[in-house]
């Protein structure tokens, strides 16, 4: 029975740089992924001729070869910053509100004040202020969460930190701002939080507009596909494994500690660590048995929700973006200013007044799509429930039917898109359900209420040997989650005394 340091459930992201960066420093590392290629989220499809991004929509947290961020050292320690191309967006993104509200903002922290400023006017002293508050508030978070042990952050030292961490981000829009479509225009990241600003904490809103204006939207050439199948080559390439097919169904326990898994066909495989990648409730509910879990995990988890999943429309266009009059990669269009409405609609399969994201790949980079041609996808965010209520006789029309009104929404702002369409594939919550394994699909993990975000969650799984990680962690994205995985390695080394 071949047995391993670590067996790590799951390559998605996370599990992919833990894998990785075990197998460098040379742990004997099996990675079980139950789909037949790496990446989870990170992966793509193909149709005809086009192969469709999943999820990668913007890269957070690259920063450029002189000013480089946190991904970006972490790519290179990994060895795959060289073998990627990865491509520095121009726009931070376009808003659109059909007949109402139409502008695009650039990644660079003067350009928003003066396009923003330009747009509304009677606001120019707030707008200075909001983006000061967030530059400034964003500086104490970094320095107070350094802070450790005995030197604990003060409110003197830290002012915005202390009167701020706790602001929900709604509040901090409201104390600065009067109109509804400016709070629009600088909230318009919050979809990909997943939770409108009245429930968003201040400081993530706040986290997503410094490291995107900081650090730069990226994408990479191949797509998130490309970025997965090179994690994959690190942990290949330094002597790990992989099994695809292979979905793992129980973590075994011995002695009070996990021991290694049990894979679908019935073997056992033995290892010193275990990492789990699945979503939190999968792996506490389906991999392990209750008696082996402690009431307190089931309590926490009760006290959680699980956030939304999508519907996705990906279409590949017999022409060149221009012709659709897409003139942005990252296209948020909006029905009005009423981003607690939309958040509702998210829960609910009434058509009208959806929020969507339109991105087009090939305005980052011509490559993306066959010379003459171009795709783009739409992403609405949604909760599972009332898919999961959807009569089986009657999901594809229900799908058919989203597709449709999406298509109406986005043909407010692009109307040619329709007479376009070479290639269309729809997916929805029952979708990523199936093809992550997650429950309900969550593409963010669970809901990241205030209560849910760092300082307040602890990483450490309370069994023995089983570590976790992945969005349920985390918390949603592609840069949160890579770099938990590698900060899991680092655990797992430090235990190991490697
Ligand atoms: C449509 C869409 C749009 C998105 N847009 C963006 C964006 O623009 N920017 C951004 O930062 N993030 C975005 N995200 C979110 C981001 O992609 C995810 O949060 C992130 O990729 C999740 O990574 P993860 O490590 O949690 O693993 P996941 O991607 O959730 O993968 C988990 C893996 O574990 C496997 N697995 C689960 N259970 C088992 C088991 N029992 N046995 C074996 N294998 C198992 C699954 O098959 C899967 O491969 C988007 C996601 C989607 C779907």
């Amino acid at each position: 029975m071949d047995s391993y340091d670590v067996v790590v459930i799951g390559a998605g992201n996370a599990g992919l740089t833990t894998a990785a960066s075990l197998a460098q420093k040379g742990v004997s590392v099996l990675v079980c992924e139950r789909h037949n290629i790496p990446g989870g989220c990170a992966t793509s499809f193909v149709r005809g001729r086009f192969e469709f991004e999943i999820a990668l929509h913007q890269l957070s947290g690259m920063g450029t070869p002189e000013y480089p961020g946190p991904l970006r050292n972490l790519f290179a320690s990994l060895g795959v910053l060289d073998k990627l191309e990865f491509i520095e967006m121009t726009d931070l993104y376009r808003v659109v509100v059909p007949g109402v509200i139409d502008v695009t903002l650039k990644p660079n922290r003067e350009q928003i004040v003066r396009e923003l400023s330009k747009r509304f006017p009677k606001e120019k002293d707030a707008i200075e202020r909001f983006f000061d508050l967030i530059y400034r508030f964003f500086m104490e978070l970094i320095t107070a969460a350094g802070r450790k042990g005995a030197d604990p952050p003060t409110r003197e030292e830290f002012p915005l930190y202390f009167g701020y961490l706790f602001k929900n981000a709604q509040e901090v829009l409201d104390e600065h701002f009067t109109d509804p479509y400016l709070k629009l225009v600088i909230a318009a990241y919050w979809p990909y939080a997943g939770l409108p600003p009245r429930l968003l904490s201040f400081s993530y809103l706040a986290g997503m507009l410094f490291g995107y204006i900081e650090f730069k939207p990226y994408h990479v050439l191949g797509g998130s596909q490309a970025m997965s199948n090179a994690l994959a080559d690190v942990i290949l390439g330094n002597g790990g494994e992989i099994r695809y097919n292979c979905p793992v169904t129980k973590i075994v326990m011995k002695d009070g500690r996990a021991a290694g898994v049990v894979t679908e066909d019935g073997r056992t495989v033995p290892a010193r660590y275990v990492v789990s990648n699945a979503f939190r409730a999968n792996t506490y509910l389906d991999l392990l048995d209750p008696d082996e879990v402690d009431p307190s995990v089931i309590n926490g988890l009760r006290g959680k929700s699980v956030g939304p999943s999508a519907v996705c429309v990906y279409m590949g266009f017999d022409c060149e973006p221009d012709e659709l009059g897409i003139t942005e990669s990252s296209n948020f269009i909006y029905p009005d200013a009423d981003m607690d409405k939309a958040y509702d609609q998210m829960r609910s399969l009434s058509t009208a007044g959806n929020a969507m994201m339109l991105s087009c790949y090939d305005k980052m980079h011509p490559d993306f799509s066959p010379k003459g041609s171009c795709q783009a996808a739409l992403v609405n965010l949604k909760y599972t429930d009332p898919w999961l209520r959807v009569e089986p006789h009657r999901y594809f029309e229900e799908k058919f039917k989203w597709a449709d009104v999406m298509l109406k929404d986005a043909e407010k702002v692009f109307p040619a898109l329709r007479d376009h369409i070479e290639e269309i594939d729809i997916s929805t919550p029952l979708t990523h359900m199936r093809y992550l394994g997650h429950i309900q699909g969550a593409i963010y993990g669970f809901d990241q209420f205030m209560k849910d975000q760092p300082p307040f969650v602890t990483p450490k799984s309370p069994i023995a040997g089983l570590l976790e990680t992945g969005a349920s962690i985390s918390g949603g994205g592609f840069q949160p989650t890579l770099e938990n995985g590698a900060k899991v390695a680092r655990v797992i080394l430090r235990d190991m005394g490697a």
